[in-house]
């Protein structure tokens, strides 16, 4: 079959989420709340481009293309005092 899609200029293989059991229930659950500051905090979703690497899953994904994985990540920006944290750190606690 011929393929006539236009190429996409940031092609990903493959793609995946990590959570941490504690990532994922501040994700789900935790009060958004700026350390710093106590302001409210912004989800902000970004992603990292991985070559030839899939985090957490050497298993899962062996049969997968993972030359170039999409890996999401998520962080929070404070509009009070600007500080931005990471979902790790955040949900590490202080
Ligand atoms: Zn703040």
């Amino acid at each position: 079959m011929a393929t006539s899609k236009h190429p996409k200029p940031d092609k990903h293989t493959a793609f995946c989420y990590s959570f941490k059991p504690r990532e994922l229930k501040y994700f789900l659950f935790g009060k958004k709340i700026c350390p710093n500051c106590g302001g409210a905090l912004k989800k902000c979703k970004g992603y990292v481009t991985l070559n030839d690497e899939m985090p957490h899953s050497r298993d899962d994904c062996s049969r997968i293309d993972t030359s170039s994985v999409k890996y999401y990540r998520y962080s929070y920006s404070c509009a009070g005092c600007g500080s931005v944290f990471t979902l790790e750190e955040l949900a590490e606690g202080k």
